[in-house]
């Protein structure tokens, strides 16, 4: 049930079937937007209302509206892939609701209720359905949820008004030309999130933080950078957009390691997933703190077979390299791992239905 009555209004200019087809020929992330969006206010004395599909347009803002000034900007990112049947399905809608709703918690912003956030995005897929990638390949419609603080004026305090919106925008596969292993920077003179930070909630201000490390990294010749404790800088937390998981295979005996939830870093839903997956498939899974000299020993003694990183954006890239300012070493000879491509075709073998859905994780828009 939902206690929200949208309206809808269909834009009366959509993208030509000839246009779409160019875009979907070569999806590329966040770069082409579909034909609509949802809007949803929120204000102190109505609560949620105003709830519309409507035409994807710029929404006029007050250059005094605090989200410019103060920073309240929470977002989710959620993929639908379409079936072989022509049935559009998303993957765990309600995680991301939930998510969004301790984000906005931690954010003293309000909380969508997670039927209305599922209905909000059913409402969009319905609408621009046309947008969903051909099925085979790994293609799919990305969707983008966020909300910010719509107060006009620059008092220091949580707004009394809020927009939450979800955007559109088709996506090809992560990879292109075959599945390769990253490299990845040990970030030792910067931090992403401190105990007691905003680091488990998917806070806009957690990313912009983050720039100036990944640029470093970049600069260090490397892919990605990989986020340590604030504390004492030694244990893993995750990367600038994925959580990360390490294996440990001895014979038949497989077992995945990812860091614990510190409170600092992002819980995925690739992660909870693939630790379901894991365990599914027998393996033996462990959430806790691990630390960059076990990572660098068990790497080089050959007891840490593969690492990899997971996230709604890649599902798993395996990482092959690791840098830091102390030296480098490799994981699995830089070679992309085996269980790391088994959890990986499961994961994304259910995602587009060529896998049994088990667990129930698919939701049909
Ligand atoms: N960590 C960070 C910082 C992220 O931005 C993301 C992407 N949302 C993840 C981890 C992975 O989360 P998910 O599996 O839900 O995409």
């Amino acid at each position: 049930m939902t206690s929200l009555e949208f309206t809808v209004t269909r834009t009366e200019n959509p993208t030509s079937p000839d246009r779409l087809k160019e875009i979907l020929a070569a999806p590329k992330f966040g770069k082409y937007f579909t034909d609509h969006m949802v809007t949803i206010d929120w204000n102190e004395s109505e609560g949620w209302h105003n709830a519309q599909l409507v035409p994807y347009a710029p929404i006029p803002m007050d250059p005094a509206t605090t989200v410019f000034h103060y920073g309240q900007a929470i977002f989710e990112g959620i993929k639908a892939y379409r079936h072989s049947d022509e049935t559009i399905k998303t993957f765990r809608p309600d995680e991301n609701a939930e998510r969004m709703q301790r984000s906005a918690a931690r954010m003293a912003m309000p909380q969508l209720p997670t039927e209305d956030f599922i209905k909000a995005l059913e409402l969009l897929v319905d609408a621009d359905q046309d947008w969903v990638p051909e099925y085979g390949g790994e293609a799919s419609l990305y969707l983008r949820p966020f909300m910010i603080s719509t107060e006009i004026g620059l008092g220091v305090s949580p707004a009394d008004a809020y927009k939450f919106l979800v955007i559109a925008s088709p996506v090809g596969a992560y990879f292109t030309g075959g599945i390769k292993p990253v490299s990845v920077w040990l970030s030792e003179d910067y931090v992403r999130a401190a105990p007691g930070g905003t680091g488990d909630a998917k806070f806009a201000g957690n990313y912009a933080a983050s720039l100036l490390a990944q640029s470093q990294a970049a600069e260090k010749g490397c892919d990605q950078v990989v986020w340590l404790d604030a504390i004492e800088h030694k244990y893993i937390e995750e990367m600038g957009g994925m959580n990360l998981g390490f294996i440990y295979r001895n014979g038949d005996h497989v077992k995945l390691v990812t860091p614990e939830l510190s409170g600092s870093l992002l819980p995925g839903i690739t992660r909870k997933s693939l630790l379901q997956v894991a365990r599914d498939l027998g393996y033996e899974v462990e959430e806790r703190k691990i630390t960059t000299t076990e990572w660098e020993e068990d790497a080089k003694s050959g007891a840490m077979t593969e690492a990899f990183a997971c996230g709604t954006a890649a599902v798993i890239t395996p990482v092959g390299t690791v840098k830091s300012a102390h030296g480098t070493f490799e994981v699995n000879n830089n070679e992309v791992g085996e269980i790391t491509m088994k959890l990986r075709e499961t994961l994304t073998g259910i995602q587009q239905g060529n896998v049994e859905d088990q667990n129930g994780w698919l939701y049909p828009l």
